[in-house]
């Protein structure tokens, strides 16, 4: 017996040793991914340049569900006209459904496929009821204290003008691209993008255009992204998840009377379900564009951190769990279940036959709208219970994922790099979606990132209260689009 206890000890020592050394072969295995490469000069812009923008940004541009304010696209189609006339002298161009724009830089070289930078002209209302909660009027433009106030200085006149003045600054420099360089800036992307980037990107398709990679808005360099991790990491979003609304609902023949309550009702068997569902997440992987995201900025990460994400193997079930604690994170590992509305009942002492309610669900790059119907009618297990899509035409599947291998990945990490010196470059998935989305058939590499370094908080600021944009960060942003340019057009 004695002897078996020994054996077994030594045994347990041995797998133990075993575990020790993969932790400690995968650490030091785990290298890093970052480019070096040499911080560009930081570009300094003049006041005319600060005071263009701030002229865009009191355009109220803003993209109304069933109506085109008319009055301010075209203002602000004359402002562009008249303020970027070297582009538009040098750059064909044309516009789609009246206020969408198109440029087209030729490049030397025919051989080379373009690139497409994509912005969107549109921004959301801010609603009466919320100016009040603004330190500066968001439609005023004003610049104080460093920053550029107002709506769209963050969604998404910065990128808007930004690409602009990056391109007027090339063409004054001389700059002429061996490849060709497309510049689409959509009109109604906060209200889909139907008549912006879905024509554009038709009229593409009939011209036969390919594109070596398309750069949209998207993600950005965050400050304090990731604990263990000191710099702030440059989120280059390289796909964006999939959408859908499913209707869940229940129809019973007889409600029956609520002073003599049968055992199941419509609103608690509906009320089970929604239970069910919460209770029962979709999966959490680490693998995939989390991996990937991992893979990038572990190696930069503190001793602790860098051992963890060398080794997900062991840590994986730890990692998730700590992941799924916070909303943010939660949001990059699985599908999110997020139930939006609720409908029963017409009077206190009636018993509804009916409940139905309205559940959002964002859907990790691998599933689909169709899976995700399918697992969510398996986890509900209630044949009296009916899940269909709220509505089709607004349902959309994760984009396909771009590679971060290839050459528009590696000029945007360079670039940003050049730019944001410091930072940690790494893959991501966005959470929301972009007019990219339309240009899916158009290229195999999509990007998802606009170049503006910002802390946590000031997330809150785009849709909400209080938008603007540091001028240091305007003039990154101008200085990375002149940078992106030059490295993938030369
Ligand atoms: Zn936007």
């Amino acid at each position: 017996m004695k002897k078996l206890l020994r054996l077994l000890s030594r045994l347990l020592f041995l797998i133990f040793v075993i575990i020790i050394g993969f932790v400690i072969l995968n650490f030091l295995r785990f290298s890093s991914r970052q480019v070096s490469v040499a911080p560009v000069a930081p570009l300094k812009i003049s006041t005319e340049i600060i005071e263009r923008f701030s002229a865009a940004i009191r355009i109220p541009t803003i993209s109304y569900k069933d109506r085109i304010d008319t009055t301010a696209f075209e203002a602000f189609i004359e402002f562009v006209d008249s303020n970027y006339t070297q582009v538009n002298s040098n750059l064909e161009h044309y516009k789609v459904n009246d206020y969408s724009l198109v440029y087209r830089w030729p490049g030397k070289n025919p051989k080379l496929k373009p690139i497409l930078l994509m912005a969107h002209t549109d921004v959301v209302p801010v609603g009466s009821q919320n100016e009040s909660n603004w330190e500066e009027a968001p439609f005023s433009g004003v610049v104080k204290d460093g920053f550029i106030w107002g709506r769209g200085t963050l969604d998404d006149k910065h990128n808007v003008i930004g690409i602009l003045e990056a391109v007027q600054m090339l063409l004054q420099e001389g700059y002429r691209p061996d490849r060709t360089l497309y510049l689409a800036f959509g009109h109604d992307e906060e209200v889909g993008g139907d008549f912006g980037a879905q024509a554009i990107a038709r009229r593409f398709s009939e011209q036969g255009l390919a594109f070596e990679y398309i750069l949209d808005e998207g993600m950005l360099v965050m400050e304090n992204a990731l604990p263990g991790l000191d710099q702030p990491v440059t989120l280059l979003g390289i796909a964006e998840k999939g959408y859908t609304t499913l209707h869940i609902s229940i129809a019973l023949e007889d409600g029956g009377h609520s002073s003599m309550p049968p055992q199941e009702t419509a609103i608690g068997i509906l009320s089970k379900a929604l239970y069910t569902l919460e209770s029962n997440p979709f999966p959490a992987r680490i693998d995939g564009i989390a991996g990937q995201l991992f893979d990038h900025v572990g190696p930069e990460m503190n001793l602790l951190y860098k051992t963890i994400f060398a080794n997900r193997w062991l840590f994986g079930g730890i990692l998730k769990k700590q992941l799924a604690n916070a909303p943010s994170t939660n949001a990059i590992i699985r599908t999110t279940t997020a139930p939006t509305m609720l409908n029963a009942g017409i009077k206190d002492n009636i018993l509804p036959t009916q409940a139905a309610a309205q559940i959002n669900f964002r859907i990790l790059p691998g599933e689909t709208v169709e899976s995700v119907i399918a697992q969510v009618t398996a986890t509900i297990d209630d044949e009296r219970i009916v899940v269909r899509e709220q509505d089709p035409t607004f349902s959309t599947n994760p984009s396909q994922v771009s590679d971060t291998e290839s050459f528009g990945f590696r000029v945007l990490q360079k670039s940003a790099c050049e730019i944001f010196p410091g930072t940690v470059a790494a893959p991501a998935l966005m959470i929301a979606a972009t007019d990219s989305r339309h240009y899916q058939q158009l290229s195999d590499d999509i990007f998802r990132f606009s170049p503006v370094q910002l802390q946590k908080p000031d997330l809150a600021r785009i849709h909400g209260f209080n938008e603007r944009i540091s001028i240091e960060n305007y003039e990154k942003l101008i200085g990375f689009y002149r940078q992106l340019v030059r490295n993938s057009c030369n």
